[in-house]
């Protein structure tokens, strides 16, 4: 679904995020991505969603490469996949509802549809009494789960997750990993970006490790170590 060929990124200031990874992720998977700060996991989730493109090698979406897309691919790609961003990037003017039903607007959805959905979302990531908030009025651990909300609104094949047990706390944490495991158990492939052991060690899903920008471990059924 997801296959990284030689893939090498180098960002403009000579920092050289990642060096020649193969990776291939199969549709319902349940990947974590573990490694320390700065190993490359951020820069690997973007070129999936073609945030940044690679200097060499390629990345492919379901057999089209991603780099190669044009407009109309492009903005299919991005409805195929939700992200869960490390800063949330949510809408700071918005309500929390807007923030997700914007992503159902944009994909051109009756009004009726945009409700229901929204709200099943809000509902799912435990928000429903915040819908009218904004996000400067929610707590660290509220914000993610509307990014999560979000993130899962449009039913996208791929989620990924950039860190999304950072801000949270323990009791929070494994409430957003049981929203993750049950939309992968619907089907949603999945992929955390995370530094939490306890997490991937309880878990056992795949796991894959990245060092200096370099895969160094891929276990079926792994663990933080
Ligand atoms: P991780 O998510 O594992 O912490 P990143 O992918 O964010 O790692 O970063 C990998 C390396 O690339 C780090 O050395 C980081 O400083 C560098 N880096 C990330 N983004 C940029 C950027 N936009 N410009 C320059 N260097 C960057």
């Amino acid at each position: 679904m997801i296959r990284f060929e030689g893939v090498s990124k180098t960002y403009g200031n000579g920092v050289r995020a990642l060096a020649d990874v193969d990776l291939e992720v199969h549709p319902k998977d349940f990947l974590f991505l573990i490694g320390p700060s700065g190993a490359g996991k951020t820069t690997l989730l973007k070129l999936i969603y073609c945030e940044e493109k690679p200097e060499a090698g390629k990345v492919f979406f379901e057999e089209k490469e991603v780099t190669s897309l044009k407009r109309p691919d492009l903005f299919k790609l991005r409805r195929d996949i939700g992200v869960v961003f490390q800063d949330f990037r949510l809408l700071p003017t918005a309500s929390v509802y807007e923030n997700v039903s914007l992503v159902l607007e944009v994909l051109g959805k009756a009004e009726k549809e945009i409700s229901e959905q929204a709200t099943a979302a809000l509902d799912l990531v435990g928000l429903s009494e915040k819908v009218d908030n904004f996000p400067w009025q929610l707590s660290g651990g509220e914000r993610q789960r509307v990014a999560l909300a979000r993130a899962l609104v449009g039913c996208p094949k791929v989620i990924l997750a950039d860190e999304p047990t950072a801000e949270v706390d323990p009791a929070l944490t494994w409430g957003l990993m049981e929203i993750l495991d049950e939309l992968n158990k619907r089907g949603t492939t999945v992929i955390v970006a995370t530094h939490d052991s306890e997490i991937v060690n309880s878990l056992k899903k795949r796991v894959v490790k990245i060092d200096r920008g370099r895969i160094i471990k891929d276990d079926k059924k792994g663990t933080y170590v």
